[in-house]
């Protein structure tokens, strides 16, 4: 099987294995005082440091959870409560649900940033917005806005976006979930006032995230209780899933050769399935992840094509992966003005550490001996 749903979760890195297994034998909790309890502080420690590293930032501004929606949750809620509701939310119209659904049910004002057709935040909008902002009616602008897209791959003009907003005096919370790994990172020169993580998109487990917040950026705990993680995120860590993390970040920041490669691949393939079958691929003309293609061809659902190419060994989604599995509407495609029948009909492929130039070719066949198929039966 090609496994081309990186988007989704990333397979496990060997790393990220080996030190979750190492972390399962220890089984203490890094807040015992004795020994084995301070053999998994070490580890839980030395995770924040490996993460630390791979964006650029110092361990103590690391605040481990249980993944990129939490971390999201932490980051918008906890704002919003230290500023006693006194802000408004300005989303953009892309996020993750992750981030939009925490915005919209945070209690605070909300506004959304619109998207320009090739996939990126609408930064004149933006500052339009930012040169009449009116503190007394609107409080603190408070942008929520992610670093590349999980559909489409697009990179966000984000410290772009961060400094405009840094000038009006609000702050910036980041959803860089889909970023680690796949481009370097670095979160000075990102701006942001917070940056959601996750692991399992970056080669580590599932279950396990982080929230970076710039040392002395305003925030309240959302979850109470034992008081770790320097009591923003109490309840006892995940010690082998952070591990993972903590292994699977290192590896994949010091792995960025391969997604250059990657990038060179999907480009060929992207090249092929235009001149070929004509498809229209999103975001095209943005900067992107180097793993990722969305694209489309008028009249062939989604659902049939991820049939079809699962029945030909390769694993894609369509759209955005959603829990419950069924296929919806996309919103990112709808903000980039794609109309909703060509947005029915775009599939998501995205590669990562373990793909390779061949994964690339068999997608393109199998994608173009499906569509042949399917315009057989059209015709017949
Ligand atoms: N943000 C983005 C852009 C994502 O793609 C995802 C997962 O699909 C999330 C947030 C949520 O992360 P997690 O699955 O770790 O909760």
């Amino acid at each position: 099987m090609i496994y081309a749903d990186y988007n989704a979760t990333a397979p496990l890195r060997p790393e990220a294995r080996d030190a979750m297994l190492a972390a399962l034998e220890v089984g203490a909790n890094p807040s015992s005082v004795h020994g084995p309890g301070r053999k998994a502080r070490k580890i839980l420690e030395k995770a924040r440091s490996q993460l630390a590293t791979a964006i650029r930032a110092i361990p103590q501004d690391i605040v481990f959870t249980s993944g990129g929606t939490e971390s999201l949750s932490l980051a918008i809620h906890g704002v919003v409560r230290k500023l006693d509701y006194d802000c408004t939310l300005l989303v953009s119209a892309i996020e993750h649900e992750a981030a939009s659904k925490n915005a919209g049910y945070a209690g605070a004002n909300l506004e959304t940033v619109y998207a320009t057709d090739d996939g990126q935040v609408d930064l004149d909008g933006l500052r339009q917005r930012l040169a009449k902002w009116d503190t007394k009616a609107a409080g603190l602008p408070v942008l929520v806005l992610m670093l590349a897209n999980n559909e489409t791959g697009v990179i966000q003009p984000v410290s772009e976006a961060a400094s405009l907003v840094r000038e009006a005096g609000g702050l910036v919370i980041c959803d860089g979930v889909q970023g680690l790994g796949k481009i370097p990172l670095n979160v000075s020169m990102l701006g942001v006032d917070y940056l959601a993580l996750s692991a399992h998109k970056a080669g580590g487990p599932q279950g396990a995230g982080a929230l970076w917040m710039r040392s002395g950026a305003p925030l309240l705990p959302t979850l109470f209780g034992g008081g770790q993680e320097r009591s923003l995120r109490s309840g006892t860590e995940n010690l082998s899933g952070i591990a993972g993390f903590g292994a699977a970040a290192e590896a994949a920041a010091g792995d960025m050769e391969t997604m250059r490669t990657i990038g060179w691949y999907r480009d060929r393939m992207e090249a092929r399935l235009v001149s070929e079958a004509g498809v229209t691929i999103f975001g095209r003309k943005a900067p992107r992840l180097p793993n990722t293609s969305n694209f489309a061809y008028n009249g062939f659902k989604a659902e049939t094509q991820v049939m079809a190419m699962d029945l030909a060994g390769v694993a894609v989604s369509s759209g955005s992966a959603c829990s419950s599995g069924k296929v919806k509407r996309s919103i990112v495609l709808s903000a980039m003005g794609a109309s909703d029948a060509l947005a029915e009909c775009a599939i998501r492929t995205s590669y990562g550490w373990r793909s390779e130039e061949t994964d690339f070719e068999h997608t393109a066949e199998a994608w173009l001996e499906a569509l042949r198929r399917r315009n057989m039966k059209e015709t017949a």
